[in-house]
């Protein structure tokens, strides 16, 4: 019964300094989010103890009468949020719901057609060194070069080129809607399976605020720690037809035994996911997008080389390009950090420098959301990353800390913890 900061001091110490980072800094890294303490709960509890591999009424261990309630919870909760046939809510992470996917799609050699990574895609849609690169034959559509955006022609011709068996949408850095409609067109004029990876934009699709992959893709992969602010995990939606190719490529296929303190906290999560107040949570976290493009779209950010992809924003996240700007993606990263701001340099399509430098910021505005802002908020927000994209090296970042400092102080993070 000793507590962590008797046994452990050194790692109490993390805890307590994270704790005090997350309190005092405006988190606005896009993929980030806060648990409620529910999830805390559940996920801090004694299901961390337990082995049940197989599946609930299936498993090969005993003892697993309380972990089965809690898994087939959260099954019917992810089923009926996003209205899907079947859902598996194993996956340790977003990674490993798609090396699930593509095992139970394909075969490796098979063709597989994704974002191109440097224009937003993700490491396992078909990135060099990441499994999806090596196990299968890899293709890639890009952003059209003058509207930034996805065009369903260029993914039509690439994918009547490449021939995939499987198409993917979906993206980590990419601010706007797609047309899942028009690539469930292409994916049958080829004859290829369409699986869309909703990692980022979960939380938007659940409250009705971004149209659902659902209904048009064969499969469906997510993470619960994004726009849904739930745990560290992943979890996969299909129509029944997949659903035992799915459930075997996760376990055996995959894992071993599932992590039932996660799984208990994404059944949280999708409870939460269900009610009015998370609504309203993501249409503010939709808003104080919005607000942060049209900010930056503004004239005095624009002399300053600064602007924003596409010129605005359908989603949780704000694209902006620094290709002219005095500053790079690491210096201004750097920058809004010294301030207080947490963001992170992402390469924008097209970027003349290396990925470790990139020519762009990803602006994200679920953990601010989250914590409470509304207009008002992100207001203030958008404008202390204006000045400083704008003053550059000559920013006075004592005064911008000041603002950040007030922000963060009227909306307390986890009081009482
Ligand atoms: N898919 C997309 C589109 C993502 O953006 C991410 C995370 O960045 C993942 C999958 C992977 O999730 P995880 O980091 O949980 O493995």
């Amino acid at each position: 019964a000793t507590p962590l900061a008797e046994l452990d001091p050194e790692i109490a110490a993390v805890l307590d300094g994270e704790l005090a980072r997350q309190r005092d800094t405006l988190e606005m890294i896009a993929s980030e989010n806060f648990v409620p303490r529910a999830v805390l709960e559940a996920q801090g509890s004694v299901l961390t103890n337990k082995y049940a591999e197989g599946y609930p009424g299936r498993r090969y261990y005993g003892g697993c009468e309380q972990v089965d309630i809690a898994e087939n919870l959260a099954i019917a909760r992810a089923k009926s949020l996003f209205g899907a046939e079947h859902a598996n809510v194993q996956p340790h992470s977003g990674a490993q719901a798609n090396a699930a996917v593509l095992h139970a799609l394909i075969n490796a050699g098979d063709k597989i057609l994704g974002l191109e990574l440097a224009h937003g895609g993700h490491l396992t849609h078909g990135m060099r060194i990441n499994f999806s690169g090596k196990l299968y034959d890899v293709g890639a559509y890009g952003v059209d070069p003058q509207s930034y955006r996805i065009e369903m022609d260029e993914v039509r011709k690439k994918a009547l080129e490449h021939r995939p068996d499987v198409i993917i949408a979906g993206w980590s850095a990419y601010p706007r809607h797609l047309d899942f409609a028009a690539f469930r067109e292409v994916a049958d004029e080829v004859g290829a399976k369409l699986w869309v990876d909703m990692a980022h934009f979960a939380g938007l699709v659940a409250a009705g605020l971004h149209p659902s992959p659902v209904p048009h893709a064969d499969v469906v992969s997510s993470t619960v720690h994004k726009t849904i602010g739930g745990p560290r995990s992943g979890f996969i939606l299909s129509k029944e037809e997949y659903a035992k190719k799915i459930d075997s490529a996760v376990f055996p296929g995959q894992q071993g035994g599932p992590l039932m303190h996660v799984i208990a906290a994404k059944a949280v999560s999708f409870k939460v996911a269900a009610t009015e107040s998370f609504k309203d949570r993501q249409e503010r976290t939709l808003r104080g997008a919005s607000i942060i493009a049209e900010r930056l779209s503004q004239p005095d950010v624009a002399a300053a080389g600064a602007s924003v992809l596409t010129g605005g924003t359908d989603v949780h996240l704000v694209l902006v390009d620094l290709r002219n700007s005095q500053l790079d993606g690491q210096q201004a990263e750097d920058l809004l950090h010294d301030a207080g701001i947490t963001v992170n340099r992402n390469a924008v399509p097209f970027d003349p420098r290396p990925p470790r430098v990139t020519s762009g910021l990803r602006i994200g505005t679920p953990a601010l959301a989250t914590r409470g802002f509304g207009d008002a908020e992100f207001t203030e927000v958008a404008d202390i990353i204006a000045t400083a994209l704008k003053d550059g090296a000559a920013t006075d970042v004592d005064a911008l800390s000041a603002r950040v400092e007030k922000l963060t102080a009227a909306f307390p993070l986890y009081p009482g913890l």
